[in-house]
Parts: C-alpha cells; structure tokens; sequence
C-alpha cells in the first residue's frame, strides 16, 4: 500500500455550524447503525461468533471501514490552489474572485461556506463540511459507492426483522417505518418499535438518497463534467468516458475503490485542464 502524497487542508473539521451538526450526525449514526446490525440484528440470524456472523460482520467492517476511510481523505486533502503562485494577469478562461483577491483557474469557484476558492468545484457537502473539487473527488465518489452499499446490505440484514417486527405492509406499519417519531407519538408503536424503525428507516433513506447521488456523480464522472457544467451544458472538458475517469479518480481508476490508501496520481494539477478537441474555447474566455 503507498500514500499519495497530496497536501493537507488547513481546516480538518467543518468551519460552519451547520456542517459541524451534519458531520457529527453521519459519523455517529454510521456507527450506531454497525451497532445495531452486529449485535441487534445479526445475532438473530446467525449464532453470535459462528462462522456466519464472522462472515458478516467482516463484511460489514469492510463497508464501514471503506466509507469512512475515504469520507475522512474527502476532508483531509486540501482541495485549494494551496501554496502555488497563481498568475497575476487574468489568462483566458480565468476569473477575478473579488472575495479571495486573486486570480482564479478555469473550473474553479468560490465557496462562501469554505470561503475559499475551489479548484474544479463541483459542490459544498455537508456532511462533510466542505467543498468536492479536482483532489477529492475519488474519495467523494468511493464514499458515496460505500454507503450506498452499505446501506444495501443492511437493508437485506434487516429486512425480516423489520417485517416481522411491523407485521407486514399496513398504512400502519409504513407511517412507522417512514415517520417513526409521528407513529410514536400517535401510541402506534412501542419505544423498542420506534427505535428499530428509526433505524431501520436510516437505512432505507440511505440507499435512496446515495444510490441518487451515486448514479448523478457516475454520470458527471463519465461525461467530464461538474454539476455546475452540465446545468449549463458544457461539454468542452469531455475527453471520452476513460479520460475522463481518469481525471476524477486517478490514474489506477481501476483500484481506488478497494482502500482509500491506494495511490492514484491524478493526470492534471487542477489549475490546467485538457480540452475536448485541445482547443481553447472561445466562450469561455
Ligand atoms: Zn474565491
Ligand atoms: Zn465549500
């Protein structure tokens, strides 16, 4: 295993209140849900500490560990022009951002919440307190295939539980898994119930809103694109699917996903960019 040796942010933890709520609660139900399943649901199903249940919570262990691996590479690499010396003359494709009082690349934006500018900004994540530019976006997208299968597999732990747990499908059981607190407070449900629906539901919120995300960024990956490029239909950084992968995740694309660990050069210094044909794009300056 190699390090890459990308530099560090200067702000590890997230600056705004807001983002320090949403950081806490990722980490701390990522860990109450790997509670529940090792030893609230697994132990139903398979003897606790037969073969089985190894079997499982090493899989999950390996989910988890992934997940938070790379979420917590996500907010460790610095993601800014850092230390380089950016042109004093505005070149083509250039900006002026009057808030930093420099001169920022092609792709780059500024990030009112990071109150910095991004190199190929792409959006300002909550959970994680900042920004997803050209140096984390591998660890961005990795994170988001984690939890999208780690949800995955602890919706397929959970499900007979559940079902037993709520009786099947009723309006009852569905306003308990959907609205927990509401069904609580309505005395549909028991306090054990309420909590196993709660999380329960977690899962279930997870997978669909990080399967969403996963399918969104793959396509912007395949395509070369950041969400603001493809609101605006620029096409003029598509370098054809492989190139473009390569942008994102790096040059050993095809290993990245196996541990935030592996290093994976990325082609480019996010300041330069490869255009689609390699011409300069008029428009754009
Ligand atoms: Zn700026
Ligand atoms: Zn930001």
């Amino acid at each position: 295993m190699e390090t890459e040796a990308l530099p560090k942010a200067r702000h590890f933890l997230p600056k705004g209140r807001g983002d320090r709520f949403a950081f806490v609660f990722t980490v701390v139900m990522l860990a109450v849900i790997c509670i529940f399943e090792a030893f609230v649901i697994l132990p139903d199903i398979y003897p606790e500490y037969g073969t089985m249940y190894v079997v499982y919570v090493c899989i999950g262990a390996y989910l988890y560990l992934n997940t938070m691996g790379n979420f917590l590479m996500m907010i460790y690499i610095d993601i800014t022009s850092g230390s380089r010396v950016l042109p004093a003359i505005l070149k083509p494709g250039w900006r002026y951002c009057p808030m930093c009082m420099q001169n920022s690349p092609p792709r780059s934006f500024h990030c009112f919440q990071c109150n910095i500018c991004i190199m190929k900004r792409d959006h300002h994540c909550v959970f994680a307190g900042k920004c997803v530019g050209y140096y984390n976006q591998r660890y961005y997208f990795v994170t988001l295939i984690y939890l999208t299968l780690g949800a995955l597999y602890a919706n397929y732990l959970n499900f007979d539980h559940a079902w037993a747990l709520l009786g099947g499908i009723n309006w009852r059981s569905i306003l308990t898994m959907i609205l927990p607190f509401m069904a609580w407070i309505l005395g549909f449900t028991e306090k054990y119930t309420f909590m196993m629906s709660f999380l329960c539901g977690t899962c279930i919120i997870t997978f669909g809103l990080f399967s969403v995300l996963l399918f969104w960024h793959g396509d912007l990956i395949l395509k070369g694109q950041t969400t603001h490029e493809k609101s605006v239909k620029d096409k003029s950084y598509d370098l054809g699917w492989r190139e473009n992968v390569k942008e994102a995740l790096g040059e050993r694309w095809k290993l990245v996903w196996l541990s935030p660990f592996i290093s994976s050069p990325l082609p480019g210094d996010g300041i330069e960019f490869k255009k689609r044909s390699g011409m300069e794009n008029i428009k754009d300056m």
